[in-house]
């Protein structure tokens, strides 16, 4: 039978004015804790506020604020929590929105989207569904997608600035 730890736990506020308890969970619990406690820690240390409330509360910079809407430079753009690389600069382009946008993810094949560095969610936190962006390392909340980009594949990810780190190329 798996090991069984005995680990602090807060209470839920709805259990009655909050407080401490010990609660039981097994090895493979603990260690998905241990790993959120142990990553998410030194991450939000890494990160600046706006990035942290980006990435992991699924906040949306204001539009045209970010540094990489106007960016033209040559590049990869990479995750800011795992370095995944996740946009190449030559698929950047201008959709009018405020926010940096790509036609594809880097690594897609066709339309395959699976050896990219994304994965899309549905989101239902704006009222209406939208289909959220993020990274398949981390889960990093990256952005949104949309089906009106340009041809061929028609897509329109709106990838907020402070979740990205551009990377030039060298020449
Ligand atoms: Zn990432």
């Amino acid at each position: 039978t798996a090991p069984f730890l005995w680990l602090l736990r807060e209470l839920p506020s709805q259990a009655g004015g909050g407080g401490w308890d010990f609660v039981t969970m097994s090895l493979d619990t603990f260690l998905e804790f241990r790993s959120l406690a142990t990553c998410e820690l030194p991450l939000q240390k890494k990160l600046s506020p706006e990035q942290f409330c980006v990435v992991r509360e699924k906040g949306t910079e204001p539009p045209f604020s970010g540094i990489y809407l106007n960016n033209k430079e040559a590049g990869m753009y990479h995750c800011v929590c795992c370095n995944s690389p996740l946009f190449s600069f030559e698929k950047k382009y201008c959709s009018g929105t405020g926010w940096p946008s790509f036609a594809e993810a880097h690594g897609m094949c066709g339309s395959d989207e699976s050896h990219t560095g994304i994965l899309r969610c549905l989101d239902t936190s704006l009222g209406s569904a939208h289909t959220e962006v993020v990274c398949k390392q981390f889960e990093a909340h990256l952005g949104h997608v949309g089906p009106d980009g340009p041809r061929p594949n028609g897509q329109r990810f709106c990838i907020n600035s402070v979740a990205l780190k551009i990377t030039p190329r060298k020449h």
